[in-house]
């Protein structure tokens, strides 16, 4: 991703009431964050607890969601649906975004497994543990790079496919 400053991630959100967006905390270390190492940003925000946000590169511009934590918890330890880490180095839980347009304003809400702390981009840079000499490692990495970025913006694409014509931009 390109560097944002928090301004133009809040210029970003879809769906979001001014009052949510009033809301809006970032993290302590925003200042630090490496957007050039993410394929999205998301986090968590400190004074809700259930309350997340991503932001992501999609089209041709910056997309940012709001997310909520659901209540269930997968039963088993599960994994991430969008970095697929397989070694589950971080709890995956179930976020969801309320749908564009009508459908989000009846309630109606996308659900997805995502790693707690949105550090998806980090796993799928990890190599894998075991390789044969002459692996392109680079490609296996360019390879999750390219899946992980491809499943958020599928998520984001479902979410905004139910935007209402008049207020897309
Ligand atoms: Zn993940």
């Amino acid at each position: 991703m390109k560097q944002y400053t928090q301004q133009q991630i809040l210029d970003a959100f879809h769906g979001a009431t001014r009052s949510e967006l009033k809301k809006v905390t970032f993290p302590l270390e925003f200042d630090d964050v490496d957007f050039s190492r993410l394929e999205y940003y998301g986090w968590r925000d400190r004074k809700m607890p259930r309350r997340a946000y991503i932001a992501m590169e999609h089209g041709d511009g910056l997309v940012a969601l709001i997310l909520n934590r659901a209540d269930a918890k997968p039963s088993r330890r599960a994994m991430c649906a969008w970095c697929r880490d397989v070694e589950l180095t971080e709890e995956a839980v179930m976020y969801t975004a309320k749908r564009g347009g009508a459908q989000g304003r009846r309630g109606d809400t996308l659900g997805t497994l995502v790693c707690s702390g949105f550090n998806c981009s980090k796993h799928a840079r990890k190599l894998p543990p075991a390789y044969h000499k002459g692996t392109d490692l680079d490609a296996i990495r360019a390879e999750q790079l390219a899946g992980l970025r491809h499943r958020v913006s599928s998520f984001i694409a479902e979410v905004l496919s139910t935007e209402d014509q008049t207020a897309a931009d």
